[in-house]
């Protein structure tokens, strides 16, 4: 079986052709600036990488060129459309009506476009993807979403502390994302510890551009840092992560702003950004402060600082932990913020190898032999998760 993985957003388009038999990659690649002007960035693995500069007015014309390029007689890897047996699609917000994947059914746009409320910048264009698709392929397709992971968290996780009547008008309450590359790196950990999932405490931090941790109890999520929206939590690239929401209010009023402005403010240029004013890139950062740049400094202190926290918040939450895990850009790169992030977890034991911190490019366990607490570094592949989901569902159809 064959899948092809993909991730819309409102002017790009992310896709993945995966063999199931082997789970080996066999093209990936990039639309963007669709709607714009248009580029295509087709990568056959084992063959030269190739770019189109080629119109691409909608998500219809971008899958079109992605189906051309997969049966490129040069840069594909296919030789008819029918080879791809099913398709995943990446979906941003499941609300509350998707705790798993599921086969996409019109019921299930449906729902999906109910939830574009919640995921406003996000669902409309997952939606484009799936309905381009359908035009093109008469294959069976499914939703994988961000936030389905965490449908399992308890009542006292994801409630807030506001009249509840906004939870039941409209669903206010803690959602959580990265879900998929949650899941991912737990159940992977767990096979490196070669100890059932179901028996393991584990927290994970994904740290990318943006960022969550999330308790993993059991193999199931029962916090995580992101809340109603991808802005809560962590301090990120160029997000606030959580604030006293009294700032926001002071900050409305004092320059007068508008709820776009505020909003803008708290997304674009706050985080590691706003505090260091350099970049939102944790190597810019890095950079400054080997030159001595102060505010860098204070910046991947403070970014370290809010992910020990939080870390230390799960240990009580789960009355423990077995292992802690980091992917995604800055977790699986960044050895001086892993470090420094343990830096502060001294108390539950854990002594950080510097050697095997410093390996890149494979999952790798960090943690010398005498450590009470084993600390992972999984990369993280959503894609493949999306493409078993996928496999998965549409086997059982037949
Ligand atoms: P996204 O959230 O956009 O998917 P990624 O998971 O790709 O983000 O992570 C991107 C971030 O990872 C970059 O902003 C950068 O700060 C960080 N990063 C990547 N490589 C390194 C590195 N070698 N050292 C430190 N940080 C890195």
């Amino acid at each position: 079986m064959k899948i092809l993985v993909v991730n819309c957003g409102s002017s790009s388009l992310k896709y993945q052709l995966i063999d199931m038999e082997t789970e080996t990659l066999l093209a990936k690649g990039l639309c963007e600036r669709i709607g714009i002007d248009g580029r295509l960035k087709h990568e056959a693995i084992g063959k030269d990488k190739f770019v189109s500069e080629e119109p691409l007015k909608d998500h219809n014309d971008a899958i079109q060129a992605v189906l051309k390029a997969l049966l490129d007689s040069e840069h594909g890897v296919i030789k008819s459309v029918d080879e791809i047996d099913a398709v995943g699609h990446r979906v941003a917000h499941g609300g509350v009506d998707f705790a798993k994947s599921v086969l996409i059914t019109p019921e299930v746009k449906a729902a999906i476009d109910r939830n574009s409320e919640l995921a406003p910048l996000h669902n409309p264009a997952n939606l484009i993807g799936i309905e381009a698709c359908e035009k093109i392929m008469n294959v069976p397709m499914v939703a994988v979403f961000d936030t389905a992971f965490h449908q399992t968290m308890p009542e006292k996780a994801y409630l807030y502390a506001i009249p509840y009547k906004y939870y039941e008008k409209y669903k206010i309450r803690k959602y959580g994302f990265h879900g998929t590359s949650h899941r991912y790196v737990s159940q992977e950990c767990a096979k490196m510890m070669d100890i059932p999932i179901e028996n393991l405490k584990i927290i994970t931090c994904h740290l990318g551009n943006g960022g969550s941790v999330c308790a993993v109890q059991g193999g199931i999520s029962i916090d995580t840092s992101m809340g109603f929206t991808p802005l809560d939590g962590l301090v990120m690239g160029t997000r606030s992560g959580s604030i006293d929401p009294a700032v926001i209010l002071f900050l409305m009023r004092k320059e007068n702003l508008s709820v776009d402005e505020m909003d803008e403010i708290l997304n674009k240029q706050s985080g590691v950004f706003g505090i260091s004013g350099v970049s939102s890139d944790f190597r810019d950062i890095e950079e400054a402060e080997s030159e001595g740049n102060e505010r860098a400094a204070i910046a991947l202190d403070t970014f370290a600082y809010r992910v020990a926290k939080t870390i230390g918040s799960y240990v009580s939450t789960m009355n423990g932990v077995d292992a802690i895990v980091f992917t995604a850009g800055l977790g699986e790169n960044g050895s001086s913020t892993r470090q420094l992030i343990c830096s502060y977890l001294g108390y539950l034991g854990i002594e950080i190898d510097t050697y095997k911190n410093s390996l890149r490019g494979k999952a790798t366990e960090i943690t010398t032999k005498q450590s009470r607490v084993q600390v992972y570094v999984i990369p993280t592949n959503e894609e493949l998760v999306i493409a078993r989901d996928t496999n998965e569902i549409v086997s059982n159809l037949n």
